[in-house]
Order: structure tokens, then C-alpha cells, then sequence
């Protein structure tokens, strides 16, 4: 079974709840999370995503897996690099997204530690697209008007 919430998932437009306690029911939700992501190929996971709207992220571009609780974004760089984004929400759907190339975030691991981290390329990428999940906002709200066009079909063939 798919645990994946798809477009046009309720759950997917929804601003997530701040975690207020971070106890082992979490730190099992993080490693949910990231089991997940692996399996479905992923380099990010919102918990929205699973259907549970609390403000938790997991990513992995690469470099190693790493969570992130309530994360906010400190300072973005002003230059803005566009580059084609997938989501495990929206299948077979891809959109150029503009988004600044560095970020500077903070939030809590999973031990409750505040982490501050400065990132670029795709992880910056990745955590924006993950925080943009948290916020209610997907990939197809930063298409063009054209590519908005374009994609009209895809998206009415996954709310039917
Ligand atoms: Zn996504």
C-alpha cells in the first residue's frame, strides 16, 4: 500500500501544527519518515505527505539523512536558481521552481537540540520544498501561467 497522501489530498492544503513536545512518539515519526522516503525514492518527506499535520521534515539528498522539527527559514540568499522539482505527492508531475540557491534554517532534531545550518544546492532545495508541504503550498502553486496551462490535464487525471 501506497502510505503517500496524494494531490488532491485535503491533508496536502493544510498549515501543519507546531510540534509543542518532543517525546518518543516523535522521534518514532522521524524514523517512520524516513523509512518512507526511502522506500518511495524520495529526497525529502513532509509529515503532512503521511497525513499527519505536524511541522516535521526529513530529508536526504545524499549526503545522509537528517530531520528537522518546526523549521523556519532564518535568511534566504537573493539570487533565485530555477530547477525542475518532482514530488512524491504529485506523480509524474514536474515544475520549475524558482528558489533561492542558499537558506538559512534553524529548527529542532530529534533530540530537541536546536540546529542552526547554513545550506545550498539541493539541500537548500530540497528543505524549501519541504517547508513549502508544512505551509500548505505544493510544487504546482510555483508553476507559470503556461506551464499552469500545461498541466491542467495531469492534474484533473489524479483528482478523478
Ligand atoms: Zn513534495
Amino acid at each position: 500500500m501506497n502510505p503517500i497522501e496524494v494531490y488532491p489530498a485535503r491533508v496536502l492544503r493544510l498549515k501543519a501544527a507546531p510540534v509543542e513536545r518532543l517525546n518518543t512518539e516523535i522521534r518514532h515519526l522521524v524514523e517512520h519518515m524516513t523509512e518512507v522516503m526511502y522506500q518511495e525514492e524520495g529526497v525529502g518527506l513532509a509529515a503532512p505527505q503521511i497525513g499527519d499535520s505536524r511541522q516535521v521534515i526529513v530529508v536526504d539528498v545524499g549526503e545522509g539523512p537528517f530531520s528537522l522539527i518546526n523549521p523556519e527559514i532564518l535568511e534566504s540568499d537573493s539570487e533565485e536558481v530555477s530547477i525542475e522539482e518532482g514530488c512524491l505527492s504529485l506523480p509524474d508531475i514536474h515544475v520549475h521552481v524558482h528558489r533561492p540557491g542558499a537558506v538559512r534554517i534553524r529548527g529542532l532534531d530529534a533530540d530537541g537540540k536546536t540546529v542552526e545550518r547554513t545550506l545550498e544546492g539541493m539541500s537548500a532545495r530540497a528543505v524549501q520544498h519541504e517547508i513549502d508541504h508544512l505551509r500548505g503550498v505544493l510544487i504546482i502553486d510555483h508553476a507559470s501561467a503556461l506551464q499552469k496551462t500545461l498541466l491542467k490535464k495531469q492534474l484533473k487525471r489524479l483528482r478523478e
